[in-house]
């Protein structure tokens, strides 16, 4: 099928951007990658009468660290957060999670700005925001608001973001030298969105949890930071104590069923790797068979 026709207008600068955002409304799309986006018109599950293509917007693409924090332009592209350095060493987590979004052609094309703004809640790279507590910001004609990732995905394909904003950019706290992370995704094969995902990042002291966030995908409409997780911090943990997290994380769940898995099947997947996340992070690999 192909797209129904539609208007286009090349970004020059983030004003000209919005100010055609502003005079369209609904009725316009931020091109970034396309990745998501095109296959979506061309399905015709969308049909908007203006693209707003800001692909050639230098300021929103790049890798900055400052003073502690990491900000990271929306138009930074897939692949160049896959081959970055400056992620490697400052926000590892997302190095391993990238390399499971999609396949190599569409990390080429595809951004981490339309990755969040697109909010799939099977995407890899919503979770490792609420694990890495960024906060995400959006620019309008009325100025900058800056806003927790934890509420930045308010449903499925849904966010804080109004027609008339762009996100510009994203800051992460940078790793700490005592900070551990795990990534895991259940996926029929490798590149396949996630049946059940999970990213994690904690501080461990002397064999225990000084700080755990552990964000769940595919789980539910959005991605979910798992209040279980604070049965573990600050505590011996034990078989015992790790079992009963995994089974207060079930109650907390709320999966969807559809074609992939039944909502008991992904319950199961997500106790699978709360546990295995939790026994990886401590190096602790006799926990890894709490649930057998
Ligand atoms: C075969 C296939 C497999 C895939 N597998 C995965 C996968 O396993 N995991 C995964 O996470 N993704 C997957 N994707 C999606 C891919 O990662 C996309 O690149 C990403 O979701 C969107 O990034 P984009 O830059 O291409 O955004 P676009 O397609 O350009 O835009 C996506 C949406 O976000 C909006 N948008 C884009 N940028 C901004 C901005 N700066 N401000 C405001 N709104 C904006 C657009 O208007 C649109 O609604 C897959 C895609 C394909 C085609």
């Amino acid at each position: 099928m192909k797209a129904s026709a539609f208007s286009y207008a090349r970004a020059t600068s983030v004003g000209n951007a919005l100010e055609l955002l502003a005079v369209y409304g609904d009725g316009a799309k931020v091109l970034s990658g396309g990745q998501s986006l095109m296959p979506a018109m061309n399905l015709r599950l969308i049909s908007p009468e203006l693209l707003v293509d800001i692909s050639d917007l230098a300021e929103l693409r790049g890798i900055e660290l400052v003073g502690g924090v990491l900000r990271i332009g929306a138009l930074t592209r897939h692949v160049e957060l896959l081959n970055s350095s400056e992620i490697a060493a400052q926000a590892p987590l997302l190095t391993d999670a990238i390399a499971h979004v999609a396949h190599p052609a569409i990390r080429n094309r595809g951004t981490l700005g339309g990755s969040l703004a697109h909010a799939d809640p099977a995407s890899e790279l919503p979770a490792c925001m609420l694990a890495l507590n960024a906060t995400v910001i959006v620019r309008g004609q009325a100025g900058e608001r800056r806003i927790a990732a934890v509420d930045f995905f308010t449903g499925i394909y849904e966010t804080a973001l109004s027609a008339d904003e762009l996100l510009v950019a994203v800051e992460l706290p940078v790793a700490r030298k005592d900070s551990v992370h795990f990534f895991h995704e259940f996926a029929r094969r490798h590149g396949d969105y996630a049946i059940v995902g999970v990213a994690a990042q904690a501080i461990v002291q002397a064999n225990a949890f000084a700080g755990l966030r552990i964000a769940l995908f595919a789980v539910g409409d959005r991605p979910a930071l798992a209040k279980a997780a604070a049965r573990l911090i600050n505590v011996p943990v034990t078989p015992t104590v790790l079992s009963e997290a995994a089974a207060a994380l079930a109650d907390e769940l709320d999966p969807q069923e559809d074609q992939q898995a039944s909502a008991a099947m992904r319950r199961h997947l997500a106790k699978v790797l709360l546990v295995r996340g939790v026994s990886a992070l401590l190096g602790r690999p006799e926990l890894a068979g709490v649930l057998a």
